[in-house]
């Protein structure tokens, strides 16, 4: 069946432009459409029948008739979405612009909470939706851009609920502290919204992790690791940070027209020393911090006075926007203050241009200064500052960059500053110009080396993948429950089998939960149906359980069966002794972790704590349902903060928040278990979190079924819904063997 690619960003990549008494049309080149045109170039995005670029067109529909001759230009068709002037501009001015770009970069005072913001937002996302889903199939593919578009994968979702959804953001992604700052129903129309795609991407790890976090704040989810389930679909947020066309700047610079304008600087600059930025109007930019920090260097270092130059070069941009319209008086009244308190007659500190450069222009810039100083006070990735290294063929001169931008995590060799620190800027200016040309080398080589290798053609190519990998994941996810012919298979497969091995979870699993750990005692029906099956010596069954291994040896020890004992730290084979499968651990953390959860347990009635020989259990399976939930998430944070950089693991179980080592699961006692025979037939049954591992494990094991109880989305293959399904499974199987085998 044949596939379509659909783009979507709010402005198509076109420019439409009045010349000559009619409309003509060009496409416009920007990070993004040189990524997915080189995607579709190499043999990844072959597979796509047509590629559709869908958003604003920045023009009207009458315009639109007579510019586009046709809307196949290129690799692309374009979808033209037209929304209503005014609702555009609530939409775009308003809450992308005057909410969200705020927010998000940490400008909480700027946001101009309007509700009719917010009903424009969801109105035009609405209109995308219509326009796209009369194009759509299930089978396509949409890659959705950035943050005007948040709630638009959840709207598509719940229109075509097959279809394969990535989602980008440019931006930052706030922490909760900021995040809750906005209405509820916002925070849950954007959350929501995004977790309608299936992966969704950000520039940092950091924007993931706060995404997660606020996801399991807000909609009461929970996430292991990347993954979160949203809606019985497991959706994946991931770090990938954008990157440019690395091969174009670098090759730029021997270019004639570049090296022109390069000498055309030069002679500007003569025997001066030059720093050079570049950014957008935007109060995110850190403009006057910048200025500040230079002027201080001045002050602190009069010798220089004279003898350097500042070209300082600022793009318009939203100028409709009145925070815009005000920063752009400002920052003319603060340079021209500047020039005049800093400068003399025979020289100005600042040489400022308000408007575009040609590239020829920019990159003149970026290879003739000596010192690139790029101070936003946040940003989601900064471009510029990569371009500035890419474009560095002679591996001279030195970056200076924000630790606030997402481009920081990256360029670790440029001389990082914390934007609000004037006299840091200062130092590294100075630091900057008399850096020797060797050390300037090994720094710029360096990032060089990590900006050429992640380009902008491995960006996309690494989005789809990982588009492709979760999408199949969720295949294997999907909740399958085991049916009359799944059950015959399964005995089939038992019956033909040679060798054995049953992985079984206690709680939850053989017995329902009880109110206290220790009243989950085995009742008679389990103990003969493990009994019948443990006596068949083509069988190697094992309970692989969260408790210590004095429960399980007093509840199940007189039994022939295997003992997993604390998720895999302890294990008894049939027959045989206790071994521990780790080095005895230091115990320094337990006292801590310990009066953490004593003081949950004063906080949260008939919570209590469990001890075990590897591991601590919070349980709060009779506590108040609420309180439970939220004392719960509470501790669980708390405890991941305490428990960074240090070798154990945090688990968020069943109405149970457990600690304990790194490195055991029962993912692992599962691996160890499989080694111990050939086995044909595998069954593991198990409900909770921790035996998601051992599903995993098994995924792609010949002749593994795996079983989850319970009615959530799951890695195991099949779902039942009790413990007492789980009973009757197993004494079915314990008397098809005796009737087949006669054992
Ligand atoms: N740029 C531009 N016009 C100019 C000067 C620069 O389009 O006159 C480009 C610059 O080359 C870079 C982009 O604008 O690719 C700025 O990207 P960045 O991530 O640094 O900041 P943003 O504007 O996206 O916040």
């Amino acid at each position: 069946m044949l596939q379509k690619l659909f783009i979507i960003s709010n402005r198509l990549p076109l420019t439409i432009e009045h010349q000559n008494g009619s409309y003509e049309c060009r496409q416009s080149s920007g990070g993004l459409v040189s990524a997915i045109t080189s995607y579709l170039h190499t043999s990844g995005g072959h597979d796509f029948s047509e590629t559709i670029w869908a958003g604003v067109p920045g023009c009207s529909e009458k315009i639109w008739q007579s510019a586009i001759s046709s809307t196949q230009q290129g690799d692309y068709t374009y979808l033209p979405v037209f929304l209503q002037r005014k609702d555009y501009e609530q939409y775009y001015s308003g809450f992308s612009n005057s909410v969200v770009w705020p927010l998000f970069h940490y400008f909480p005072t700027y946001v101009d909470y309007n509700a009719a913001y917010f009903d424009a937002y969801i109105r035009a996302n609405e209109h995308f939706a219509d326009v796209l889903s009369a194009q759509l199939t299930a089978n396509d593919v949409v890659w959705i851009h950035d943050y005007h578009l948040l709630p638009l994968a959840g709207m598509l979702r719940k229109r075509i609920p097959g279809l394969t959804i990535g989602f980008f953001l440019h931006i930052p992604f706030p922490s909760y502290e900021l995040f809750r700052v906005m209405p509820k129903p916002w925070q849950q129309a954007i959350l929501t919204g995004m977790l309608g795609a299936d992966l969704v991407g950000f520039h940092t790890v950091d924007y993931a992790a706060h995404f997660l976090n606020c996801a399991e704040r807000v909609l009461k989810l929970q996430h292991d690791g990347q993954m979160i389930s949203w809606d019985n679909r497991q959706v994946r947020a991931d770090a990938f940070p954008i990157s440019i066309d690395f091969e174009q700047f670098n090759n730029a610079y021997s270019e004639e027209r570049v090296a022109a304008m390069r000498d055309q600087y030069l002679e500007v600059k003569g025997d001066k020393k030059m720093l050079f930025s570049v950014d957008r109007l935007d109060y995110t930019k850190g403009l006057s911090n910048r200025l500040r920090g230079y002027e201080q260097f001045l002050q602190v270092n009069p010798d220089y006075i004279g003898k350097v130059i500042f070209v300082l070069v600022v793009v318009p941009s939203r100028d409709s926007i009145t925070k815009y319209a005000e920063r752009k008086k400002m920052i003319d009244e603060f340079i021209g203050s500047f020039n005049s308190r800093m400068g003399n007659i025979s020289w100005q500190p600042v040489l400022y241009k308000y408007g575009h450069l040609s590239f020829e222009e920019l990159m003149g810039l970026y290879t003739a200064c000596d010192v690139a100083l790029i101070t936003p006070l946040r940003d989601g990735m900064n471009l510029v500052s990569k371009e500035f290294v890419a474009s560095r063929k002679d591996q001279q001169g030195v970056l200076i960059l924000s630790e606030m931008a997402g481009a920081s995590k990256e360029l670790t060799e440029a001389l990082l500053i914390n934007p609000n620190d004037t006299n840091e800027i200062a130092d590294m200016i100075k630091m900057g110009f008399e850096m020797e040309p060797k050390e300037q080398q090994v720094r710029i080589a360096a990032m060089q080396d990590r900006i050429s290798t992640y380009n902008v053609n491995t960006w996309a190519a690494d989005f789809f993948d990982q588009l492709y990998h979760v999408k199949s994941q969720q295949l294997a996810f999907e909740i399958k429950f085991l049916d009359n012919a799944s059950r015959i298979q399964l005995l089939d497969a038992y019956g033909t089998s040679a060798k054995r091995l049953l992985l079984l979870d206690y709680d939850g699993t053989l017995t329902p939960f009880a109110k206290l750990p220790s009243l989950a005692v085995p009742g008679r029906e389990v103990l003969d149906a493990l009994q019948q099956l443990c006596t068949n010596p083509a069988n190697d069954v094992y309970i692989v359980s969260g408790r210590d291994a004095n429960t399980l040896e007093e509840w199940l020890g007189a039994l022939h069966v295997g003992l997993v004992a604390e998720h895999g730290a302890a294990i008894k084979h049939p027959d045989g002794l206790w071994e521990k499968t780790i080095i005895a651990e230091h115990v320094t953390w337990r006292p801590q972790i310990e009066a953490i959860m004593q003081s949950y347990v004063s906080k949260c009635p008939n919570s209590f704590i469990e001890q075990k020989e590897h591991s601590l259990a919070w349980h709060y399976r009779n506590a108040d349902k609420v309180l439970g939930s939220l004392r719960a998430r509470e501790l669980y944070e708390l405890l991941m903060a305490q428990t960074e950089g240090l070798s154990l693991n945090v688990l968020n179980g069943n109405k149970v928040i457990e600690v304990r080592m790194k490195g055991i699961n029962k993912g692992m006692a599962a691996e160890r278990l499989l080694l111990h025979d050939h086995y044909d037939f595998i069954l593991s049954i198990g409900d909770d979190l921790t035996d998601e591992d051992m599903f995993k494990r098994l995924a792609a094991v010949d002749g593994a079924y795996t079983i989850k109880v319970g009615n959530e989305a799951s890695f195991a293959k099949y779902n039942l819904h009790t413990p007492q399904m789980v009973l009757s499974l197993l004494q079915t199987i314990g008397h098809y063997a005796t009737r087949m085998t006669g054992v």
